[in-house]
Order: structure tokens, then sequence, then C-alpha cells
């Protein structure tokens, strides 16, 4: 999936987007039920689509129970949850790389994940 698409998902998602440099990599926060992620302008393109993708993953995985939360990249406690993210980021970008052919069901099994 391309920048462009990533844009647009998360319109559908009513995810709001800032690019800006006021960030070292990037993070997901939930503030009164509305969804934000924010990336830094200083990524490369490519760091910054493997970053945007995994704070995406934050936002699925944060979707049912909206709670006020910052998940910032790589500084979450929660390991599992920052694996999922990163490999579901993986997944975005290059799924041929990984060896993913067919359809997968990520989405779901990333919102399946309790943190705890
Ligand atoms: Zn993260």
């Amino acid at each position: 999936m391309t920048g462009t698409d990533f844009v647009s998902l998360c319109d559908a998602c009513n995810v709001t987007l800032k690019i800006t440099s006021q960030v070292a990599r990037g993070f997901y926060y939930c503030v009164n039920g509305r969804h934000y992620i924010a990336l830094s302008s200083k990524l490369s393109p490519s760091k910054r689509s493997f970053v945007g993708w995994h704070e995406f993953a934050h936002f699925l995985q944060n979707y049912y129970e909206r709670k006020t939360i910052a998940a910032f990249s790589s500084v979450l406690p929660d390991k599992s949850s920052e694996k999922l993210a990163d490999v579901f980021a993986m997944i975005a970008l290059r799924p041929d790389q990984i060896k993913i052919t067919g359809p997968v069901d990520f989405v779901r099994m990333l919102m399946e994940t309790d943190p705890d």
C-alpha cells in the first residue's frame, strides 16, 4: 500500500493524521474518543510509512475501548502489542517480502489482541 492509500484509510477511519517536526518518530493517541496519528517530517518517506502503519495498528488495537492513551512509538511498555504493530506495518508495506501472497485477516487478529 502506498502513502496515498494510507491517507485515504486514515480519512475513512476518522483518524486525524499530522505530519510534524515536533516528534522524533511518531505516535498514536486518542483524546475524547477522537483518534490522532502524528508522524515526524524528519523521517525518510519509507521510514515514515513504516511508522505510520505501526501507529495505525495501535489505532486498531484501541478501537473498541477508545480509552485515552498515547502509544509512543517504541516507548510503550507493552511488548506484544509493539511487536504486533511492527508485524502489521511490515505486512502492509511488503506482504511479498514476508511470503504472504493471499489475503490475511490480520486486522481481526489485531483487534482481538488483549493487551493483558
Ligand atoms: Zn508502538
